[in-house]
């Protein structure tokens, strides 16, 4: 009888922390969701400013601003292709392989957060 009371208190201290840490939570969704948000621009604005910044690997051209948008139309139009197959019934988490294309070749080119350069695209 003790064992099966001191089992319960434990449960019920367990579901006053989970429901602490849920209150927590919400407290603080109103930093979370623009930190988050923020983290998120700063990376994509240090991606383009490289990307805008580097020559092409093949020509040696200048990639410029331009680079990153075509990689933005190339990946929307690619994403919709895969998003309409009817063999994808599950729901699957596509990870986008290309962020910049050179505006003088064509050259793709997939970008390494953690190192901070670009790669060509591996296809
Ligand atoms: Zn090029």
């Amino acid at each position: 009888m003790t064992l099966f009371a001191s089992g319960t208190m434990e449960s019920l201290r367990h579901l006053m922390m989970l429901a602490v840490m849920v209150v927590l939570f919400l407290l603080l969704l109103p930093i979370i969701i623009p930190l988050v948000a923020f983290l998120h621009w700063r990376n994509d604005a240090r991606m383009r400013r490289i990307a805008a910044e580097m020559h092409c690997k093949r020509c040696g051209q200048p990639m410029g601003p331009k680079a990153p948008k075509l990689a933005d139309h190339a990946w929307n139009r690619e994403a919709d292709t895969i998003r309409k197959q009817p063999s994808i019934r599950q729901r699957q988490r596509v990870l986008r392989s290309v962020h910049a294309i050179c505006p003088n070749c064509g050259l793709r080119y997939r970008f390494l957060e953690d190192y901070g350069k670009f790669v060509p695209e591996v296809r």
